[in-house]
């Protein structure tokens, strides 16, 4: 399956050990069954198989919080990665799990509480009406949006794409009554994708690490400080009731810096008891970096090699797009 092996005699000069301790952290969102136009940049199970082979084989992956420690006590290992999943998709647990449990490689998962227990995100919702619409045309007139979108097999990706740049910094109960309209023009489409409580649990048990995403997913610079604490606070302690655990690690709710979320946030974040957070700034970490603002990167590659190059030149804080 993984075609590395011709190459295993040179892996000890490319991965040897670099002059500072560099933690690389991979941002994922859903593990599919197949290939899919629209959420093109998630992997299939046999895609997120091989990558976490090569992580497991030739990396040392640790969970979010042990990574943090350890590179702010001078611990950490080289070729340190952590893997994160954010939003809480059923299939962390239904597909990702088996595959970490394989390759011994530990995770971190970032929830949105709100949407435990058969809630759906706003960006989802998008993405299975406009499924749903395909060979038809939608009219989002009424919104402020296009008034004839044709949508095909080969322009979905596209006209979802649009829809969710459009409405993503709306106030939050604007778009929600947006998407609402979006998807009663198609016949509201069953949108089940997140975990339940039981399979939450079951990670946590698994040893996968969860951590806080705020309750309901707002773009934190959409809404005013005061419901961004709640925010921020309220995700916490409804997961920590739920695991019987302080969380420890936080991820910003679509999460580019100044866009999505503000110095004040971060300091919320701090204030709430977290130890680091995460955003989606491409980059790798060191001691000298901001533990409440990690970048990360989306490994999309489409093969071994590749994913393995680009994990090596991420270490000496090469990140190509
Ligand atoms: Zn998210």
């Amino acid at each position: 399956m993984m075609p590395l092996a011709p190459l295993t005699h040179l892996l000890p000069h490319l991965l040897r050990t670099g002059s500072e301790q560099r933690l690389s952290v991979l941002s994922y969102h859903r593990v599919l069954l197949a290939p899919d136009a629209i959420r093109h940049a998630d992997p299939t199970v046999e895609k997120f198989s091989w990558q976490m082979e090569v992580i497991g084989k030739y990396f040392n992956p640790l969970p979010l919080s042990e990574a943090v420690e350890r590179m702010a006590n001078g611990t950490l290992p080289d070729r340190a990665v952590s893997i994160t999943f954010d939003d809480g998709y059923a299939d962390n647990y239904t597909r990702a799990l088996p595959v970490l449990q394989k390759w011994r490689v530990p995770a971190t998962v970032f929830v949105a509480t709100k949407y435990l227990d058969g809630g759906a995100m706003w960006n989802d919702r998008v993405i299975e009406s406009v499924r749903a619409a395909i060979g038809d045309h939608l009219d989002l007139g009424a919104i402020g949006l296009d008034r004839n979108m044709a949508v095909t097999v080969e322009n979905q990706a596209r006209v979802a794409q649009d829809i969710l740049t459009a409405i993503k910094h709306w106030d939050p109960q604007r778009r929600e009554d947006a998407v609402d309209y979006i998807s009663s023009l198609v016949g509201d489409p069953v949108c089940d994708l997140m975990l339940s409580r039981e399979q939450l649990l079951k990670l946590h048990e698994a040893k996968v690490e969860i951590g806080g995403h705020t309750h309901s997913h707002p773009v934190l610079t959409a809404i005013d400080d005061e419901r961004a604490a709640a925010e921020i606070m309220e995700g916490k302690e409804r997961l920590e009731a739920l695991l019987g655990q302080r969380l420890k690690v936080f991820a910003y709710p679509n999460g580019k810096s100044q866009a999505d979320y503000s110095r004040r946030h971060r300091d919320m974040v701090k204030d709430a008891g977290f130890i680091a957070a995460v955003n989606t700034e491409l980059g790798v970490s060191s001691s000298r970096s901001d533990f409440f603002q990690l970048p990360r990167y989306t490994p999309w590659d489409a093969t071994a090699l590749r994913f393995l190059t680009r994990l090596h030149l991420a270490r000496r804080n090469v990140i190509a797009n």
